[in-house]
Order: C-alpha cells, then sequence, then structure tokens
C-alpha cells in the first residue's frame, strides 16, 4: 500500500514518516521507523523556529478591575445578564474558585458564586487595550498572528532583542504589558505553535513556561488527548475507551488506525501526537482569509440544529472581520463543517457582504453532502489577494 495522497504542505521528513506509518508494520514498530527515519538534510524540517504565544489572563475581567480597584479580590465576570439568558464571556480566577467558567451561563454561574459581580462588556475598553498588547508584540517582530483581542502567536525566531532569547523577550512583553496596559499576561514559548499555546496554560495567570526543542517529544508524550486541539469531550471519552489516554498511547497507533477512527483529522492527530506542526505564524498583513469555527460539546443531532450556532458564528465572523478592517476585501464567504465520523466538507461562494442567509445556504449545501450529526461548525471569508498586497502596500 501506498500513500496516495502525501499532505503537500508537509516537509519530507515528515511525508517519509507518513509513508512508513501507512506502508503499516506492526503497530508498536510504527514510532521506532520514525525515528530511524534519516532523510538528506536539504529535505529536513525547516530551521528550528521560536515562536511565543501571548495569552492575557482573565482578559475583560482583568481590564474591568483594573479600572476599578474596588473590584479587586472579588468574583467578577464580564457577560450577559443573569434574566437574559446572558453567557459569562470571562471571569477572574476569584470566580473561577467557585466553579464559574467562561462560556456558562449567567444564571448558572450566579447560583455557584452568589456574590458574583457580573459586568456588561466594554468591548471598546477591550479593543483599546488589545491595540496597545499588539503595538508591543511588534516592537519585537513583524511577524504576530492575533488570535483574539487578547492572544497572539509571535514568531521571534529572527528578532535580535535580548540576544535572540525568546524566554527573555516573552519575560520583558510581559512586564511591558504589566505596565503599559495594567494586565498581566501568560506566555508559552516553543518550536512550534501547538506547543507554545499549551506551554502558556501552563503557569497561568503572569508566568511563563518554556519547552525547548530536545523537550519537545517529553513534553507532549505526557500530555493528556484532550489537550490536543480538536479533541473535545465526546473525541477524549472514545480515545480513553480506545486506551489511549496520552499522546504516547497514541504514537502505537498507526497512520491507517488513525485515519480510520477519525478521517482527515487522523493525520493532524498522527502529527500532534509527535509534537510535529508546521503551521507558519501569519501575519495580519498577510492574511488572506478570515474564519471562526467551534467544536461542540455535543454534536447537533441535524440541520434545524445547527440553525442557532451558524448565527453566532457569523456574529462572530463579522466582529473579527470589523477588527481586522478586511470588510472591503471580502470576495468570498465559506462554511466549514466537520461531521460526527470526522469526514469534513467546505463550501463556497462568491460574496462581499456577510449576509446570515448566504451561510445558511452554504450550511444547507455542506450538509447535505453528509446527512449526520455534526461536530463543529466553521464560518469564514476570503479576502481578495490584489486588494491585500495593495493593503500591505499601504503599511509599509
Ligand atoms: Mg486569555
Amino acid at each position: 500500500m501506498v500513500c496516495r495522497t502525501p499532505p503537500n504542505r508537509h516537509s519530507g521528513s515528515i511525508f517519509f514518516a507518513l509513508q512508513k506509518a501507512v506502508t503499516g508494520g506492526p503497530r508498536r514498530f510504527c514510532s521506532v521507523k520514525y525515528e530511524r527515519v534519516h532523510p538528506p538534510l536539504s529535505f529536513v524540517t525547516p530551521r528550528p523556529r521560536k515562536i511565543i504565544h501571548c495569552d492575557c489572563d482573565c482578559f475583560y475581567a482583568a481590564v474591568e478591575t483594573r479600572d476599578d480597584p474596588s473590584l479587586r479580590g472579588k468574583p467578577v465576570a464580564v457577560g450577559g445578564r443573569a434574566d437574559q439568558r446572558g453567557v459569562v464571556a470571562t471571569c477572574n480566577y476569584e470566580a473561577r474558585h467557585f466553579g464559574v467558567r467562561s462560556a456558562m451561563a449567567t444564571a448558572q454561574a450566579v447560583q455557584r458564586c452568589p456574590d458574583l459581580i457580573v459586568l456588561p462588556p466594554t468591548m471598546e475598553k477591550y479593543r483599546v487595550a488589545s491595540r496597545q498588547i499588539l503595538a508591543i508584540y511588534r516592537d519585537y517582530t513583524d511577524l504576530v498572528e492575533p488570535l483574539s483581542l487578547d492572544e497572539a502567536y509571535l514568531d521571534v525566531s529572527d528578532a535580535r532583542h535580548c540576544h535572540g532569547s525568546a524566554t527573555l523577550m516573552a519575560r520583558e512583553i510581559r512586564a511591558r504589558i504589566a505596565a503599559d496596559v495594567g494586565i498581566t499576561a501568560s506566555a508559552g514559548i516553543a518550536p512550534n505553535k501547538f506547543v507554545a499555546k499549551i506551554a502558556s496554560d501552563w503557569n497561568k495567570p503572569d508566568g511563563q513556561h518554556v519547552v525547548l526543542p530536545e523537550q519537545v517529544d517529553a513534553f507532549v508524550a505526557a500530555l493528556q488527548v484532550k489537550k490536543l486541539f480538536g479533541v473535545g469531550a465526546v473525541t477524549a471519552a472514545k480515545l480513553n475507551r480506545l486506551g489511549a489516554s496520552t499522546c504516547a498511547d497514541l504514537r502505537s497507533w498507526s497512520l491507517l488506525e488513525l485515519q480510520q477512527h477519525f478521517g482527515k483529522f487522523g493525520t493532524r492527530l498522527f502529527e500532534l501526537v509527535r509534537g510535529i506542526d508546521l503551521r507558519e505564524v501569519c501575519s495580519d498583513r498577510e492574511r488572506k482569509s478570515i474564519s471562526v469555527e467551534e467544536t461542540y460539546n455535543q454534536d447537533l443531532p441535524d440541520l434545524a440544529a445547527c440553525a442557532a450556532p451558524m448565527r453566532t458564528l457569523v456574529e462572530q465572523l463579522v466582529l473579527r472581520v470589523q477588527r481586522n478592517d478586511a470588510a472591503r476585501f471580502i470576495c468570498k464567504l465559506t462554511v466549514k463543517i466537520r461531521f460526527a465520523d470526522f469526514r469534513q466538507t467546505s463550501v463556497e461562494c462568491l460574496g462581499t457582504g456577510i449576509e446570515l442567509q448566504t451561510f445558511r445556504h452554504l450550511l444547507e449545501t455542506g450538509f447535505a453532502r453528509g446527512m449526520q450529526p455534526v461536530r463543529l461548525l466553521g464560518a469564514g471569508v476570503r479576502l481578495e489577494e490584489e486588494e491585500s498586497e495593495q493593503q500591505l502596500g499601504l503599511f509599509e
């Protein structure tokens, strides 16, 4: 058997590893084979990178507490009102102590923590803080990829600050955020985005964690599979039933086995459990598309059940496009669906504006291809390339 459709974005070394895995052999030898692959040097993964994932701690709640010191030490949540079926957007650690979590219904949050102070979001204040933070990042590198108002990847591989030490840069960036913006941030430092993101959670709040290239293997091996991006509660339970609770457990699975159980996502799992993530940090200025997506705790059983989540995604997309000032560059609209069996489909159409109705049509078309429960939905826009380049020119 041969790997007929090797993912073309992979470097030679991984391609060989994938091919070896697909060609089979006893399970237990799979990772050993991988270790023994020695492709020519010119074919090896690009030079090691230094990625920082920066994430502010309880961002909205932190900004509110900064502006009203009387809130300090008290449980604070930012979100919708309990009597209007509101949801918690962010809460501080004092509130988490009571079991309050983001995305929880505010009514439930107040039940768990009767003294909870619930504040309405003041987005403009958060945007101002976010712009200040972005400006700090850009003092270190142009390769900044914001994930949300308070989270971003930085590729500092070529940055000369702090003698080129990403660890020291992260420390300095966090100190500047604290001094200039008045809130704390945590950071993960690693050779790729996936590991950096997990590492930023390690010493939260107001801390950082470094995973050196030689530590990636052991760091990832010990990770619980539920920590992997795209693995929600349902998949984690399925993996546990199949005997895999850590990434090390999953390494004994061949690529073929992973694909049989998880479709396309199996390829990604194969890479992730080995700490492989070649995704580049894409700065906003090079961005060719903007999208939002959500993996649901419980599969959405039918098309009707997808309607409300799609509306929420489109609302989030509008905000994200506005924040990137990209509305005038929209040329296509896209919808992504991952079904319960992990098969994935994308539908797109030409369009220059974000209209819910159009996304509903795309959803219908995509859903008809699977006709089964949905575990992930995404909505996005593609941006006109020529326009993007013009936009690029404006910044230079
Ligand atoms: Mg955060």
